[in-house]
């Protein structure tokens, strides 16, 4: 009884990042109670200009900015935010290193579910609800404008949608308007937080014990309620959509029963945990002993981890090496000292297969956050781990940010993969964010690839300057002495003359070779698995007619349409644009259009001929749709149950399918000629990762690479595992060229509705940064500039692109032109209307 309460801080001023593509932070004051009840994290109604938006708090500072600061209108969440402090931090560093608005960063890196939604909503003001009371209790005209106040006093948060006007014509209008100048009712903009609930679920139960003979007299009265009641004890607490599944519509008689005292109903928050169907064990599938390599590994990573300071690594282990083993021990580690973990993996491999492999040996502290999720799931999953019951998320790129707390290891697996960088708005890359994460929590960070990245290869094996060290551990060996794969390849060349395009009506070249045919005959004879990888999906990658010449090219981007058969149509690979295939050239009138370049559609058409009584399964994004698709596939080939698997780089990712034992890859080089300096690095990492799909069971595996180039040393390196000799040639070219690891990127793209457009933009850009290298002495020698020059990829969806290259020895001076040009870009005599500027910190691809 004597202990006082401490009076609750007060906050009279806050910052808040608004949900907008906008610069900066804003200062709002906090108005009593919210200044006792504010905290860091918490979301936010703000006034913006003439709206209202949704907002984050991020600091109290001491005193205002500026003079008449705005009022907060609400306060969005109740007790804990779902933003822990320390998670915003690691959003501040993200805004500030890549150059974008902490906002946009927020948006980007909270859940769907806290994304503000599109739609704008109409909102009482205090005033409003005022005079709407007043309505109520004095009554007054009919008029829209009351109709609409007592609407808006009705709906349970004072919100409406705006197309809730929709059927008001223009009456609702002109009573909007008259409404919003009296200051009674405000346009907001909300998160779309509300819109993902948690879902509640009614429950339906018997209220007592049954009588037989009172329910055989009432089945005479009412048979359709008897049956509900004779279900019910039978089954036991039903949800309701499950009596609705059985009855049809059931409410009426729940209802009645409910009336006359027989059931009772009650509300349930219902997780909405997402099935993967593997159930959720715990302990399961351990191997007894580890291998040689894989204790050592985990000896330094426990001895970092209980050392509670950063600590980053680089876990460079062949396919099979037993990688994912020392991930999971890892965590255990880490739960054991009662901290938490986030494990990254490329959404592609986000498979159920790899899920399970966790949950199984976790159980229920695995949370999945993967970009299939509803906003409503996701958010729940965000709650689960908030309130620290998942203390372990397995999810994709922006699982980064997930709210776990306090953390004590980040894998990052299969390192290398583009999809950790994003490649739209908020451009950052989740493998280099986990590194700052992991040294704000004092964490360790283990970057694993059996196919690093350069950067991470050459900061883990000698210095480099200007990049802090990675710790190196290996695991050179599959697992159980399994030998690696035998890789033949194939040159194509030899067939130049049999692979010239032929008439579409006659019999196409074949896209297998002999040996890769022979070596699927005999797979399928010994009953063991094949997997072929093409990276082009549909059937034919583009379309000539012979007799003009004219080849069929997207509208709005510089890129070939690729000929889809199983619809017949024409389609953009970039922007989703389709149309019907023609059958004479348009252009013509030619009736011999050609058809260049197989897809995997044609590839399992081909098998479907070859190999008649083969069960044949195609994986790419095309069969993938719904994502239980891939789920399917997966399912079915690690069963057994198909024979041959063909697909683009979705077959070549961290599956572990011990059946497999052939591996096909049919165009090695495909990757090759695109115009980007990281071309042959990732041609030699996903060779390697698709070659070492094979032979990772009891048999060994062999793998047949078929290439037009089989020279290359991409190709030479990585038919012979030897992903280190490629490293060193290839880090010996990028210094020679002044790329990264030794030089640090920056990607400026304007794009623009006309190609003058973009070009005038870009050359304006070019001329400032020329300009601000001329002026601060401190740059020289520092930064240099590439271009201005078209973007590869010279039209997106109708737009025209075009990019400028800042190169710099360190990050920081970079970044600083970069800002210093997005600052200039924005001012009223900046960038050309209709020319828009992305800015790119580390571009992980320069299309
Ligand atoms: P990676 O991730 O390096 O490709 P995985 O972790 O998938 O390798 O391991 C390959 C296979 O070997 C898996 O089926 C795994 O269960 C098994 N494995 C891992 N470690 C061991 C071990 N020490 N002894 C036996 N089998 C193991
Ligand atoms: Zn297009």
């Amino acid at each position: 009884m004597s202990s006082v309460a401490p009076l609750p801080a007060r906050r009279p001023l806050a910052e808040v990042a608004v949900a907008l593509p906008v610069g900066g932070t804003f200062h709002y004051l906090a108005p009593p109670p919210l200044d006792a009840r504010l905290a860091i994290g918490h979301r936010v109604l703000v006034p913006f200009g003439r709206r209202q938006v949704t907002g984050y708090v991020v600091g109290f500072p001491e005193s205002a900015e500026v003079d008449g600061l705005k009022a907060i209108a609400a306060l969005l969440d109740d007790g804990d935010p779902l933003v822990p402090p320390a998670l915003l931090d690691l959003l501040r560093w993200v805004a500030d290193y890549y150059l974008a608005p902490l906002g946009e960063v927020c948006r980007t890196a909270l859940p769907g579910g806290l994304a503000p939604a599109s739609s704008r909503r109409l909102v009482l003001t205090p005033e409003g609800l005022a005079a709407a009371r007043a309505l109520e209790t004095e009554g007054g005209p009919d008029t829209a404008e009351a109709r609409l106040l007592r609407r808006l006093a009705a709906s349970a948060d004072g919100l409406l949608h705006r197309s809730a006007l929709a059927g008001a014509g223009r009456s609702g209008k002109r009573a909007l308007s008259a409404l919003r100048r009296r200051g009674l009712v405000a346009l907001a903009e909300r998160v779309g937080g509300d819109r993902a609930k948690p879902r509640r679920e009614t429950i339906v139960r018997l209220a007592g014990p049954l009588d037989e003979p009172a329910l055989a007299r009432l089945g005479r009265r009412a048979p359709k309620r008897a049956a509900v009641l004779r279900f019910l004890r039978e089954r036991g607490p039903t949800p309701l959509p499950a009596l609705r599944a059985a009855f049809g519509e059931v409410a009426p008689i729940v209802r009645a029963l409910v009336d006359s005292g027989q059931v009772a109903t009650e509300e349930v928050e219902i997780g909405r945990r997402v099935d993967w169907g593997l159930g959720a064990a715990g302990g399961g599938d351990a191997p007894a002993v580890l291998t040689r390599a894989q204790s050592e590994a985990l000896t330094v990573l426990r001895a970092a981890l209980a050392s509670q300071t950063f600590a980053p690594f680089l876990l460079h282990g062949v396919t099979g090496s037993g990688k994912t083993e020392v991930y999971i021990r890892l965590v255990e580690a880490a739960l054991a000292a009662g901290r938490g973990a986030i494990v990254l993996v490329p959404e592609i491999s986000l498979t159920p297969q790899l899920v399970g492999r966790f949950t199984r040996r976790l159980g229920d502290r695995v949370a999945v956050l993967h970009s299939g999720l509803s906003d409503g799931e996701r958010l729940d999953e965000w709650r689960r781990v908030r309130r620290g019951e998942a203390p372990v998320v397995v999810g994709a790129r922006s699982a980064v940010f997930a709210p776990v707390e306090p953390l004590g290891v980040i894998v990052v697996d299969e390192e290398q993969e583009g999809s950790f960088k994003q490649d739209d708005g908020v451009r950052y890359h989740a493998r280099d964010v986990a590194q700052v994460r992991a040294r704000q929590a004092g964490a360790v960070c283990l970057l694993g690839s059996a196919t690093p990245s350069l950067e991470s290869w050459a900061r883990a094996t000698q210095r480099v300057e200007g990049a802090s060290p990675l710790g190196y551990l290996r695991l050179p060996e599959r697992v159980e002495a399994r030998p690696l794969p035998v890789v033949e390849v194939v040159d194509l060349r030899r067939k130049l003359g049999e692979a010239a395009p032929r008439a579409r009506a006659a019999e196409p070249p074949s896209p297998v070779s002999p040996a890769l045919e022979q070596a699927l005959a005999e797979t399928l004879a010994e009953r063991r698995q094949a997997l072929l990888f093409l990276n082009r999906r549909g059937y034919a990658t583009f379309l000539l007619c012979p007799d003009c010449g004219t080849r069929f090219g997207c509208e709005s981007c510089a890129v070939s349409l690729v000929y889809h058969r199983a619809e017949r149509a024409l389609r953009c690979h970039y922007c989703g644009a389709s149309r019907p295939a023609p059958a004479v050239c348009p252009k013509c009138g030619g009736t011999q259009v050609l058809q260049f370049g197989a897809g995997t559609e044609r590839i399992e058409e081909w098998l479907r001929a070859r190999f008649p009584g083969a069960r044949l399964a195609r994986l790419d994004r095309d069969v993938v749709g719904p994502r239980g698709a891939v789920r399917d596939v997966l399912k079915e080939v690690a069963a057994g149950e198909v024979d041959v698997l063909v697909g683009t780089q979705m077959v070549a990712k961290g599956h572990d399918f011990a059946g497999v034992t052939l591996v096909g890859v049919l165009l090695a080089e495909s990757g090759l000629s695109l115009p980007d300096f990281r071309a042959a690095e990732r041609t030699v990492q996903l060779l390697t990762q698709v070659a070492g799909r094979a032979g990772r069971g009891d048999a060994p595996g062999r793998v047949i690479v078929q290439s037009y180039d089989p020279d290359h040393p991409a190709i030479r390196f990585a038919a012979a595992h030897d992903a280190d000799g490629f490293y060193a040639v290839e880090l010996e070219a990028r210094r020679e060229l002044g790329y990264p690891p030794f030089r640090r990127l920056v990607n400026l793209r304007v794009d623009a509705p006309s190609e003058a457009a973009a070009r005038r933009a870009a050359g304006w850009l070019a001329a400032r940064a020329a300009a601000r290298l001329a002026a601060d002495s401190s740059l020289a020698g520092q930064v240099e500039v590439v271009g201005p020059a078209p973007a590869p990829l010279a039209r997106l969806r109708g737009r025209h692109r075009w990019q400028l290259l800042l190169k710099g020895r360190g990050s920081a001076a970079v970044r600083r032109v970069a800002a210093a040009l997005a600052a200039e870009a924005r001012q009223p005599a900046g960038l050309s209307r209709g020319a828009m500027l992305s800015i790119d910190v580390d571009p992980a691809n320069l299309l």
